[in-house]
């Protein structure tokens, strides 16, 4: 028996870790039948196809239930939307979990970190509500705004719209404390700026508060971001699981990844109700695309967050020992860990090193 997966290489240094990935799965003995498929700024560049996220893509998703991804680049500043964000809102794929722990061998200035962020995925900034001066919408927005807020806003601005809702509010807490439940987890914090925005992250505290009330078992905390931000680097293993709004969850989430090791390191999920899709915190990297330099990592570890979510949880296990060796033994690194740069290997000798710890 197989797995269909859907498989989107992405760009940037995507497709090396990629395909470093799918030859440690295979050497698990797990068979898996990929559906490839190509989306992004780069891919409408190349093919000159109108769409970056077809349709096609979002059917295979949907019918397959699964995905894994590297990640695709989003040109700042164009007109370009993210398409990762785009996927993530198309697939209403609302909670992004990611774990954030130490393995031996990576070098960090903390040990003893093992957090799991949980960020809402589909609202907040992130949802690419903006409107620029000049615009008839802008004008509305403006007028709306004297009128209520009594002022003005600034000649030759841009305006971001953050919706909170309490449905998603309630939706990324309670799937954070089942999964806290489920695992044996002992704390859940809370992350907003509630003080200052108080009538979104004021909406999202309280749905939090709501729903921590059905989990006494779980301890609950909440704490403004900017404390957070000063506590994680300075006690780091206090922390369990996080969760927090879109934009300060993409924000931590890099946070995080800094305190295990680096973005090489750190994997993710973006879960919906009707699918899936792994995908790893970093980004497509352009600076060390195509020299076989990235660390594949934190894609070997979305791997094994899919086999251990298909059931294969021997499978799961046994890859993420044989990169544990790997990462212990601390012959095999990439640059961005290795102590000593000038004996680092590429992304494919990595992958090499792993499939040879399996047994
Ligand atoms: P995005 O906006 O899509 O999150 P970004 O450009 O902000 O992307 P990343 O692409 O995630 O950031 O990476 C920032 C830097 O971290 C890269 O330029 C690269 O040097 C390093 N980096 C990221 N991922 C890896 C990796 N897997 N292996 C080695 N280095 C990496």
């Amino acid at each position: 028996m197989s797995y269909r997966v859907t498989l989107i290489p992405g760009d940037g240094i995507g497709p090396e870790i990629t395909a470093a990935t799918v030859r440690c799965l295979a050497a698990t003995g797990v068979r898996f039948d990929w559906e490839i498929f190509e989306a992004g700024s780069e891919f409408v560049n190349r093919t000159g196809r109108p769409d970056p996220l077809p349709g096609e893509l979002l059917d295979a998703i949907s019918r397959n239930h699964l995905a894994l991804k590297g990640p695709l680049t989003t040109p700042i500043g164009t007109g370009f939307r993210s398409v990762n964000v785009a996927l993530r809102q198309a697939l209403d794929l609302f909670a992004c979990v990611r774990p954030c722990k130490n393995y031996p061998g990576i070098p960090s200035r903390y040990q003893n970190i093992d957090i799991v962020i949980f960020r809402e995925n589909t609202e907040d900034l992130y949802a690419g509500i903006e409107f620029q001066s000049g615009t008839e919408a802008f004008g509305e927005i403006n007028g709306l705004v004297a009128g209520y807020n009594h002022r003005w806003l600034r000649h030759n601005s841009a305006v971001g719209i953050k919706p909170i809702s309490e449905f998603s509010s309630r939706r990324i807490v309670r799937f954070a404390f089942d999964y806290a439940e489920r695992l044996r987890r002992r704390k859940v914090s809370i992350i907003h700026k509630a003080e200052v925005m108080r009538l979104s992250d004021g909406l999202f505290l309280e749905a939090a508060r709501q729903v921590a009330r059905d989990y006494p078992e779980v301890q609950y905390s909440d704490l403004p971001i900017d404390n957070i931000c000063d506590q994680l680097v300075r006690e780091p293993e206090y922390f369990d699981i996080l969760v927090l709004s879109n934009l300060f969850g993409d924000i931590i989430s890099d946070l995080c990844a800094g305190l295990i090791g680096g973005l090489g390191v750190a994997p993710g999920a973006n879960i919906g109700t009707r699918a899936v899709v792994f995908e790893p915190t970093h980004g497509s990297a352009p600076d060390i695309a195509g020299q076989d330099k990235a660390n594949p990592t934190a894609q070997i570890l979305c791997g094994v967050m899919l086999l251990r979510h298909l059931g294969e949880i021997a499978a799961g296990d046994r890859l993420e020992n044989a990169l544990k060796a790997v990462l212990q033994a601390g012959i095999h690194l990439t640059a961005d860990i290795h102590p000593e740069k000038a004996k680092a290997v590429g992304t494919a000798a990595f992958a090499d090193a792993v499939m040879a710890a399996l047994f």
